[in-house]
């Protein structure tokens, strides 16, 4: 979908702080940061969220949490713990329709989230 804000920043056609890139997934900072890490893993491929993923999606929505992860690890979270979220659809405030994982870490969470 050539009008999406995260296709953009796959296509490079908008600046993102980009910390990892494969052919099937990308990851940036997110532009207005919840945490001291706040990251945004998301696929090449377009889909508006996890609502829309199907059975030939399982292996890209895998491979997402595991960047996640990795990532976390790399900003030194491994011990202290992190979070990671799918947002999907109006009551989870879902804003941006193209999948995306947040992880964020390096703060104390709150449980239930708001
Ligand atoms: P959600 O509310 O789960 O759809 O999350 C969308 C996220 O995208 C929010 O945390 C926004 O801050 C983030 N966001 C929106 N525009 C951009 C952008 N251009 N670059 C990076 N993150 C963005
Ligand atoms: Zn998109």
């Amino acid at each position: 979908m050539s009008d999406c804000l995260f296709c953009k920043i796959v296509r490079k056609e908008i600046p993102a702080k980009v910390l990892f890139e494969d052919d099937l997934a990308l990851a940036f900072e997110d532009i207005n940061p919840k945490a001291p890490t706040h990251v945004l893993v998301i696929p090449k491929k377009h889909l508006e969220s996890l609502e829309e993923a199907g059975r030939e999606d399982r292996e890209c929505l895998g491979h997402l949490v595991m960047v996640a992860r990795d990532l976390a690890r790399r900003r030194g979270h491994r011990q202290s713990g992190y979070r990671t979220v799918f947002n999907t659809g109006p009551d989870a405030g879902q804003s941006v329709f193209h999948i995306h994982l947040h992880l964020l870490g390096g703060r104390q969470m709150a449980w239930p989230p708001g």
